[in-house]
């Protein structure tokens, strides 16, 4: 893409996404431009050949497409400071949690007149895996959804939903790593219980874990399907199921995402 990238931001979440664009040669690094207040984040984005630059107007001005990517109390300041520097080409990329866009209208951060995409990424965003799901804010329009689809089709997947179901994508994919870390840690510590090594128990939990969910997302089959797949009768694998059901564990699961999703809500 012919698109100049910059990052207002330059901390772990824009080094991710720099780092996966340039990798799946959806943008040149000398077509990044990153700037930070502190100078070892700028230097990062130099050990891989974009451009660092002193400040958030030059980044605005250097660039066409601007991620916002500073902790989410910063996020009014920030887009106040650069707002009379926006011009029509400008597409705003904002990924802080809870920011929503009613609020910067509010704030007189950034109203209608400014091309706005609010992203709700999560962390494996970090290794290129990210579930993010994007909402439409301000004048911006298929154009711009479809530019932040092709630059986040590089770092995982993207889906476009109305904002008032950002909170829910919060409560799922924005928080479900920790609770899939929580799955994990908890598999391997009953392989452990059961007598494997540690290291072992924590690949094998892991593993299975990502082989499971690209069967999913591979086959295109039902989980129940995938599941009764893999329970013969009177097998292991149905006694296992047996106490989860017993547990409560799908509950257990949705409740969470609940509780997170009514949290988000709360927070926005
Ligand atoms: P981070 O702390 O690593 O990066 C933020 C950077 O912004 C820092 O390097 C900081 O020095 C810089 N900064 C502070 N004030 C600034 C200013 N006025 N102008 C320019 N830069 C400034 O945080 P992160 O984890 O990369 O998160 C960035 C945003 O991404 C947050 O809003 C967060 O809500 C959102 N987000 C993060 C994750 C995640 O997994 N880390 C997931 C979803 C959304």
């Amino acid at each position: 893409m012919d698109k100049r990238i910059g990052f207002i931001g330059a901390g772990q979440m824009a080094e991710a996404l720099a780092r996966g664009f340039i990798a799946k040669g959806v943008c040149r690094a000398e077509h990044v431009f990153a700037t930070d207040p502190v100078q070892d984040r700028k230097e990062v984005f130099r050990s891989f050949s974009t451009n660092p630059v002193d400040g958030n107007i030059e980044v605005v001005q250097s660039a066409d497409v601007i991620f916002i990517a500073v902790k989410p109390q910063y996020v009014s300041v920030v887009l106040r400071e650069v707002r009379p520097y926006l011009e029509d080409r400008h597409t705003i990329v904002s990924i802080a949690a809870g920011i929503t866009l009613q609020s910067l209208k509010a704030r007189d951060a950034a109203g209608d007149g400014v091309r706005l995409v609010r992203v709700m990424p999560n962390t494996p965003c970090l290794v290129g895996e990210t579930a993010a799901a994007m909402c439409l804010g301000g004048k911006a329009d298929d154009g711009d959804a479809e530019l932040v689809r092709r630059l986040f089709d590089s770092v995982g997947k993207i889906y476009r939903v109305d904002e008032k179901l950002l909170s829910a994508v919060t409560g799922l994919s924005g928080s479900g790593p920790a609770y899939v870390f929580l799955m994990i840690e908890a598999l391997a510590d009953g392989g452990v219980r059961s007598g494997l090594p540690r290291d072992i128990a924590n690949q094998l939990a892991a593993q299975t874990v990502l082989g499971s969910a690209k069967m999913v997302l591979q086959t295109g089959k039902h989980c129940g399907a995938l599941k009764d797949m893999t329970c013969s009768p009177a097998g292991t694998t149905i006694a296992g199921i047996h106490e989860l059901e017993r547990a409560g564990t799908r509950a257990a699961f949705m409740n969470a995402v609940l509780a997170a999703t009514q949290r988000a809500d709360e927070l926005a």
